[in-house]
């Protein structure tokens, strides 16, 4: 299934993978990012879910133009003012026109999908080697404001982390001596990301970030990730 949405001229497409039941859900909105979309498929084939998948050119900033002046933001920046305002200002320029379009669109998004009313959200994403790492959220580090703990697993590869915002995962994924970071809810800055977005809602979520050549890793953190779900929140009481 493909669901349209227009951005001033352009359009950015939805395209949903479904087997079974379409639980989980897992989302995909960086357009480059294609390894963590493979990884969830497999998943889901073997399954079952529903996976999400914004597609807007291959890249991962999605580009329009409005009243004949080009804009350009991040998808992942967007579900806030705040978000907004600084993505289209550090990408491109900022408008109100341009503000109202790409607000109308994350709004539009979570209201199709109803992803406001989800139980939980797997995001998927990929990272180069190198640059954002479970590192990177170290006290001291570059997004350690962001962090309320970390654990990271010598055994791991440093690129291939995850990012939760429910302590219940945490805790999980640091016993199964995995990288993982703790969103601080109450403190995170306003990014307009869908961590914080997610974070301040209650809605649990888990960002799986990996390697983009490390598809059989983010395979099985896809798979953990999962299970995770199945052994805390969908677990049944005896
Ligand atoms: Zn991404």
């Amino acid at each position: 299934m493909k669901v349209p949405f227009k951005i001033g001229h352009a359009v950015v497409t939805a395209e949903v993978f479904q087997r079974g039941k379409p639980m989980p859900t897992m989302i995909n909105v960086h357009d480059d990012e294609n390894t963590s979309v493979a990884a969830g498929k497999v998943i889901i084939e073997q399954s079952g879910g529903r996976l999400i998948e914004l597609s807007h050119g291959g890249h991962r900033l999605v580009t329009f133009s409005l009243d004949g002046r080009r804009y350009r933001f991040d998808p992942n920046r967007i579900f806030s003012d705040a978000g907004i305002r600084a993505t289209l200002d550090k990408q491109s320029t900022w408008s109100e026109a341009a503000h109202r379009a790409v607000k109308r669109f994350a709004a539009q998004y979570l209201e199709h999908f109803a992803l406001d009313r989800e139980p939980v959200i797997i995001a998927l994403h990929n990272n180069t080697n190198g640059a954002l790492s479970i590192g990177s959220y170290r006290p001291g580090s570059e997004h350690a404001a962001t962090a309320r703990v970390v654990h990271i697993a010598a055994a791991r590869g440093a690129d291939d982390f995850f990012y939760v915002t429910d302590q219940r995962f945490f805790d999980y994924l640091r016993q199964r001596d995995l990288n993982v970071t703790l969103q601080d809810n109450r403190n995170v800055p306003d990014d307009g990301s869908l961590s914080v977005y997610f974070g301040r809602k209650g809605i649990p979520y888990v960002n799986i970030e990996a390697e983009a050549t490390h598809l059989n890793a983010q395979i099985e953190m896809v798979r953990i990730a999962c299970e995770m779900l199945n052994e805390t929140l969908f677990a049944t009481g005896r």
